[in-house]
């Protein structure tokens, strides 16, 4: 049987065509010196690499090298690959002459993809999801949806309970670090020390799981104990909850650990045992055959230069207090405090990263492509085929609106309304104009105003455009704003 070679993110057992299948793994060095990486991030996926050569011990050659093409060459054998995630890769694999196979991984397979959005004027989530549901027979009753409903979304937007600091749902099991961690962590601090290796963030445990048995572990606390709190709150914040009832499987997920279909398949055993509701199911179901998905085909449906796209014309660079995530510069509260889960743990949730972060970021005009890379560095779940759809198109608004109908952009009310960060800020989310005024009040119609050109003629953006007509204070508001440019605000 041909030797499988395995990149990082392919350590399950479904990219194996035998169990007892050969393999080869590589650690590659370059890159980690090609980009800063988040320090959380190269210890996870360094840490569920070397634990996969462990688990397959004499079956598996594993090989630490400089690059990849040094270990292929210098062993000099056959190999097969699943489809790798990035171009870049794709590429490599083709050069060194290994048998391309099709994606794992996810749930739809490319031509299925490619029948759905071949034709299609704007390419939308829901109708590419709705296609899944029933192609897949995915909480379906007959040819109609589980409930009779599509999408409960509007069941899941609620803001967090008044009240509380934190959501009434029960923790995973600890992550138990192990030798194989010890060694990765001293491994990391000589490359920083002796190599010339720089990372980004702070070093803490381990709170992602590194092999496969975390991760199934990880996955059957989730549905049996916060699965049913998933739903409602899946939009709301909270200083001092960042996990609310997410799942912290993303990495897991996109290190190939788990499949997303095993994932599925127990959240809709939930919901028909009676043991998890149709808004909380339904929601995480659409995460991952419905997101996931439409974000990885896009990667590869998307010309490359679609990573390039700057509709926008957003051309301010990242500046460095955000890059190097220096929360402490930052008294707008809700970014100081997303700033700081990234540095301290290199994850927050989606409605961070859409609306505290890409928001942000859209509103002072920093380029998408900078943009793309940082959130590829800093997130432990970051990958290049998750960037281009979810940071370039729907963060950023820069492809104009090939796979989102308008920009994610918004002001403090919707922050105040889906969090209790506004409480205790040093500004005010209903103040435009003067000291107390909200960065991000002030900085949503300085962005509607300077793009009104490019947006007059998107329907979903006429009450905004209407409501930037009525204000009295925009003359005083722009100046205020382009002062504070992309200064920590
Ligand atoms: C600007 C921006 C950047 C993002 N960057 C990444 C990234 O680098 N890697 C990443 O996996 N996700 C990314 N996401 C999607 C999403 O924020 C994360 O998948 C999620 O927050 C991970 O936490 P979780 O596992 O608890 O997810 P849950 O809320 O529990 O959701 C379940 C699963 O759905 C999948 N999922 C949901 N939405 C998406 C999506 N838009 N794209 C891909 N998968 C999705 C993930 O695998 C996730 O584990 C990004 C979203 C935005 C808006
Ligand atoms: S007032 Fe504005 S800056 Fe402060 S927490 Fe609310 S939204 Fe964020």
């Amino acid at each position: 049987m041909t030797r499988r070679w395995l990149f990082a993110d392919q350590l399950g057992p479904h990219f194996l065509d035998d169990p007892a299948q050969p393999v080869l793994l590589v650690e590659s060095k370059a890159v980690f010196r090609r980009r800063a990486f988040h320090r959380q991030k190269a210890h996870l996926v360094l840490s569920a690499l070397r634990h996969r050569a462990a688990e397959l011990a004499d079956q598996a050659v594993f090989v630490r090298a400089e690059t990849y093409a040094e270990a292929v060459r210098d062993l000099g054998e056959p190999l097969s690959v699943c489809h790798p995630t990035s171009r870049a890769a794709r590429g490599l694999v083709q050069r060194l002459g290994a048998e391309l196979l099709p994606p794992r991984g996810f749930v739809t397979a490319p031509p299925e993809f490619v029948a759905w959005a071949n034709g299609r004027r704007g390419l939308r989530m829901e109708d590419f999801y709705r296609d899944a549901r029933r192609r897949l027979d995915i909480l379906m009753d007959g040819t109609e949806p589980a409930g009779g409903t599509w999408n409960l979304d509007a069941e899941n937007r609620e803001p967090p309970p008044r009240g509380v600091t934190r959501l009434d749902v029960e923790e995973p099991p600890e992550i138990r670090e192990d030798d194989i961690d010890a060694a990765v962590r001293e491994d990391l601090d000589r490359w920083e020390r002796d190599d010339g290796i720089t990372f980004i963030g702070r070093d803490g445990p381990r709170l992602f799981p590194a092999t496969r048995a975390e991760a199934v572990e990880r996955l059957r606390h989730f549905v049996g104990h916060r699965l049913p709190a998933f739903g409602p709150h899946e939009d709301a914040m909270l200083a001092g909850d960042p996990f609310l009832a997410h799942s912290r499987l993303s990495a897991a997920f996109n290190l190939g650990l788990l499949d997303p279909l095993e994932a599925v398949e127990q959240a809709e055993a939930a919901y028909r045992g009676g043991r998890a509701g149709l808004a909380s199911v339904e929601g995480f179901v659409r995460q991952l055959i419905g997101w996931r998905d439409f974000v990885w085909h896009l990667y590869w449906y998307f010309e490359p230069g679609y990573r390039r796209a700057n509709e926008l014309k957003a051309s301010k660079p990242v500046p460095r207090w955000f890059a190097e995530l220096d929360a402490d510069a930052v008294e707008a509260r809700c970014l100081s405090d997303v700033l700081a889960g990234v540095r301290d743990r290199g994850w927050v949730h989606h409605i961070p990263r859409l609306m505290v972060l890409g928001n942000y970021a859209m509103q002072r005009g920093w380029r998408p492509g900078a943009m793309a890379d940082w959130f590829h560095r800093a997130f432990v779940d970051g990958y290049e085929w998750v960037m281009t759809a979810n940071v370039v198109g729907m963060s950023q608004y820069a492809d104009a609106g090939r796979m989102s109908t308008k920009p994610y952009a918004a002001g403090g009310a919707y922050i105040n309304r889906m969090s209790d960060y506004c409480g205790g800020c040093r500004y005010d989310p209903k103040v435009r104009v003067g000291d107390d005024a909200c960065p991000y009040t002030a900085g949503y119609w300085a962005f509607l105003d300077r793009h009104e050109e490019q947006l007059a003629n998107n329907h979903r953006m006429r009450r905004p455009m209407q409501g930037l007509h009525r204000l009295t204070d925009l003359e005083a508001l722009v100046e205020q704003e382009q002062a504070r440019g992309s200064r920590a605000p």
